[in-house]
């Protein structure tokens, strides 16, 4: 929704020279879950151009970090509401627009840009992060105040200088499948799906609902093929919901509904990106 007015200001606060062919390496997918959007940069708004990018996305959807590097709290923008800067690793900077700012789920104003509701719980302004570390929430902050929650997303190679079109970068941005509970490196999950493969060391789950301790975040609709190690210590259930030796999965649970719960293991970018067998089953439950 920002206009162009706005990026006067915030080059001028920047104050670095702009380098729009620096290069701008792959990134994360700002947002986890599902998530909507067009090319919709340089599209016509009110006083000038779309600068960036409009992610669709609920409401409080985890907004991470692009890339590794630094963030900068912006509260004082009438029209970018709650926002920050993630001056990022590479050179290139990326601007986080209209983050939440309510208190409850309903739009009362009333949050404030805040850790907890504008921003992750514990992130402190300047603050390094990970790729893929939770730095806030998607919202409706700022002159997009009322309208269907998104992160408005700009990508600026060289730091001060002009936006470039996210769109190519979005496309072949890495989703992750879930990101940790900001201030936690460990994590498991709870994933419900249909198994599709499945051999005496490894299951192949596609993913329809997803919860993530510690927090109990959940995802849905997920959408998502996740290849899980099994090892000999996975306790597998057959639909009766008896105990069923390991490595006896393979022939019995292909096309199964199952629930699978994850070890609690350190937080990686490979876990996090759902990378083949980069999370281990502690438990699978096959139904009919
Ligand atoms: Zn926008």
């Amino acid at each position: 929704m920002l206009r162009r007015s706005l990026l006067i200001v915030l080059a001028a606060a920047l104050a670095a020279p702009a380098a729009a062919q620096a290069k701008v390496p792959q990134l994360i997918f700002p947002v986890v879950g599902k998530a909507i959007y067009s090319d919709d940069y340089g599209a016509p708004r009110g006083q000038g151009r779309h600068d960036g990018i409009d992610i669709m996305a609920p409401k409080r959807s985890l907004v991470v970090a692009a890339e590794a590097g630094r963030v900068t709290f912006w509260t004082s923008s009438s029209r970018a509401g709650c926002m920050l800067y993630l001056h990022g690793k590479s050179g290139t900077t990326y601007l986080y627009i209209h983050l939440n700012n309510d208190r409850t789920l309903k739009n009362d104003n009333d949050g404030g840009c805040v850790q907890g509701v504008a921003f992750a719980r514990g992130l402190k302004n300047g603050a390094r992060v990970q790729a893929g570390e939770v730095i806030g929430y998607v919202g409706d902050s700022g002159d997009a105040d009322g309208t269907a929650s998104h992160l408005h997303f700009e990508v600026h190679p060289g730091g001060g200088g002009g936006s470039v079109n996210p769109y190519r970068h979005l496309r072949s941005a890495r989703k992750l499948l879930f990101a940790p509970a900001p201030g936690s490196d460990v994590f498991r999950l709870t994933m419900r799906g249909t198994v599709v493969s499945a051999a005496p060391d490894s299951a192949t789950l596609a993913v329809d609902r997803l919860v993530r301790y510690p927090g109990g975040h959940s995802l849905t609709k997920v959408g998502r093929k996740v290849e899980l190690a099994v090892s000999p210590e996975t306790a597998v259930f057959n639909p009766l919901g008896a105990l069923i030796a390991g490595a006896r999965i393979a022939a019995l649970a292909t096309g199964k509904p199952a629930t699978v719960w994850t070890e609690t293991q350190p937080t990686t970018l490979q876990a996090q990106l759902g990378a083949p067998l980069s999370l281990t089953a502690e438990k699978i439950s096959l139904s009919q």
